[in-house]
């Protein structure tokens, strides 16, 4: 008969809390995810899924919730001043939105046993942490100049799976997800002097950066007002900075700049590294405050290329000078798409 074992307590059901409560369901450890909102939800997130290897997919059990996503393979960037560079991606990335997914993974949970409650708020860090895992996204910093932009078009054609758009003061990058629809996902400087509603604020802000034939696409795309969705209020690198008793997944260890396309797939990869010791703490084979501090060590180490050359990279991306940095440097291959796409997984 199996021994009884420690439940473990997920807070925050996105990408790294959701995969991470259906691999320990499918070994049996007892899962208790809270998640503040309800699914279905759409969420800031250009829903394109670059860096994660099969095998990590395959040993979180969330291959076959991914089976039926979008295959994507050639990219575009463009400035203002038009095409930048074509290529093909080393290697497809998929496209589904995280309306669908995070659904799909919550629903699972339930389906192996687990329990998911929804709309549910947790807020007393620091009484039992002991076996609690944080996975709340991105922590707030008040001040931050970023804001993150989104929604879905469904009749915008497309002339790579991914576009890429570099504007004055931000960039965003626009593939398919399912059911033939486009999601459009940006990262703008803030603008106190922009006046905006949550139906304009995209378009608004792709004209304001400087992209007024994409803003003109846009409008004649057929957005769908339902999937309009804002954040702002974070920074990009290690979260880690002060000592926490938690284990700390995906955003809420480490958050690269999304022109990377590789954030899921760190909270994909950090929902996999915590495994194995979450398994064995439930089985009380190891304690809790060995285990937090060797997984936060371990997420710095994991990490600390790609975050490293994405940092350089970013702010590049929306200032002019940097802009024509990058269309000479990959016009004349002296900055290899494929060696940039390597170094950012
Ligand atoms: C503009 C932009 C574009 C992006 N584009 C891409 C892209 O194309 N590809 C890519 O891979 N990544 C992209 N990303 C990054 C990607 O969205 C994140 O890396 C990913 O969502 C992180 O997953 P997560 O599980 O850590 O957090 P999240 O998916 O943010 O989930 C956190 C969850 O925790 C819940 N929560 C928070 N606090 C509490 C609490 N106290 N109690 C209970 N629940 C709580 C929230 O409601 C939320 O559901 C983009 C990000 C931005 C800002």
């Amino acid at each position: 008969m199996a021994s009884r074992r420690e439940e473990i307590t997920i807070v925050g059901g996105g990408i790294a809390g959701l995969s991470l409560g259906i691999a320990l369901r499918l070994r049996e450890v007892p899962v208790r995810l809270l998640e503040a909102s309800h699914y279905p939800r759409h969420r800031v997130c250009g829903e394109f899924i670059s860096g994660v290897k099969p095998e990590t997919l395959q040993k979180l059990g969330v291959e076959e919730i991914l089976s039926d996503s979008e295959s994507l393979v050639s990219t575009g960037w463009y400035d203002d001043r038009g095409s930048v560079l074509e290529a093909r991606l080393p290697v497809p990335a998929r496209g589904i939105s995280r309306y669908r997914l995070d659904q799909r993974m919550a629903e699972k949970i339930v389906e192996l046993g687990g329990v998911v409650e929804e709309g549910t708020r947790y807020r007393t860090e620091g009484s039992d942490d002991a076996g609690v895992v944080l996975s709340t996204g991105r922590p707030v910093k008040k001040g931050s100049e970023w804001m993150g932009l989104k929604a879905h078009y469904t009749a915008l054609p497309l002339v790579q799976d991914l576009e890429m758009h570099l504007g004055k003061g931000g960039y965003l990058g626009m593939s398919g997800v399912e059911n033939g629809r486009v999601n459009v996902c940006g990262l703008f400087r803030r603008r106190s002097d922009l006046k905006v509603s949550r139906e304009t604020a995209l378009q608004e802000y792709v004209r304001a950066v400087g992209l007024n034939d994409l803003a003109d696409r846009l409008e004649k795309g057929g957005q769908d007002p339902e999937s309009c969705v804002g954040v702002s209020a974070f920074t990009f690198g290690y979260q880690l900075e002060k000592e926490s008793p938690y284990l700390r997944l995906g955003d809420r260890g480490a958050i690269i700049p999304p022109f990377t396309g590789n954030g899921m797939s760190m909270a994909f990869e950090s929902a996999e590294m915590a495994l194995d010791s979450l398994v064995r703490y439930s089985e009380g084979k190891v304690e809790w405050d060995t285990m937090q501090s060797a997984f936060d060590q371990a997420l710095r180490k994991r990490f600390r290329r790609r975050l490293g050359v994405s940092r350089l990279f970013h702010p590049v991306m929306a200032n002019r000078v940097g802009r024509t940095f990058i269309r000479g440097a990959m016009k004349t291959r002296c900055l290899p798409f494929e060696w940039l796409f390597q170094k950012t997984r």
